[in-house]
């Protein structure tokens, strides 16, 4: 099976994670460095691969998690093309902070607050995939588990205290049980993705339309690299 280009340390060491008991066979092909062992415990959220270089946690769509203390976890997303590189982050009380970098400056970065959260999702989830039905095939794309369902368009997005997700609309609801974090990175680049945008201010241009106002940091030269 071939190793993902890992989008922490950019080493082709992504290796499959393997989670139960492992047998004899495993164990030494763990030693190779073939796959990682992930041991019993399972959750819903578990990164089906592992960075062999930087113990990165990788998901699909160049979803990350950088392994360390709580204060210090980071989850990115990158997502290149022609040079440019789009890096979303959310910190553990669910800051969205995107940054943009690529030709011969860094654009400022965009801060969305952790008390928009909800309101973030729903601007994404709905702008970008319209019904409930593209919705539930977008979750199942990418993994992210839910239960429910939902026809018609998703008018409604509450996020409860614990991080547990629902959309709901004329027509049923639906409560996504993944992580809050993945949820919110992978509808951030698929919304880069899906309108094209060039810019940071194209996507904070977006959200204002909705109301959503967003903080920029003061914009800094990029030295070349
Ligand atoms: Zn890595």
């Amino acid at each position: 099976m071939k190793a993902w280009k890992c989008p922490n340390c950019s080493k082709k060491a992504g290796v499959p994670v393997l989670y139960g008991l492992p047998t004899r066979g495993s164990a030494e092909a763990a030693e190779r460095g073939e796959l990682v062992l992930g041991g019993c415990v399972l959750t819903d959220d578990d990164p089906p691969r592992c960075c062999t270089e930087c113990r990165a946690a990788l998901w699909h769509g160049g979803v990350f998690a950088v392994p360390g203390a709580a204060d210090d976890l980071r989850i990115g997303l990158s997502g290149g093309r022609s040079g440019r590189r789009l890096m979303a982050e959310v910190s553990p009380d669910w800051q969205l902070t995107i940054t943009w970098r690529g030709g011969e400056r860094r654009e400022a970065d965009l801060v969305v607050s952790p008390g928009n959260v909800d309101l973030v999702l729903a601007i994404l989830a709905t702008d970008m995939l319209g019904s409930g039905a593209a919705l539930q095939r977008w979750l199942q794309r990418y993994g992210l588990g839910f239960v429910g369902s939902l026809e018609g368009p998703a008018d409604r997005c509450v996020v409860s205290s614990d991080g547990m997700v629902s959309f709901a609309g004329c027509d049923g609801d639906i409560l996504v049980h993944s992580s809050i974090e993945r949820l919110l990175l992978h509808l951030t680049k698929t919304m880069y993705r899906r309108q094209g945008y060039r810019s940071i201010a194209e996507f904070q241009g977006r959200l204002s339309v909705f109301g959503l106002d967003a903080d920029r940091s003061d914009s800094e030269p990029l030295r070349e690299s």
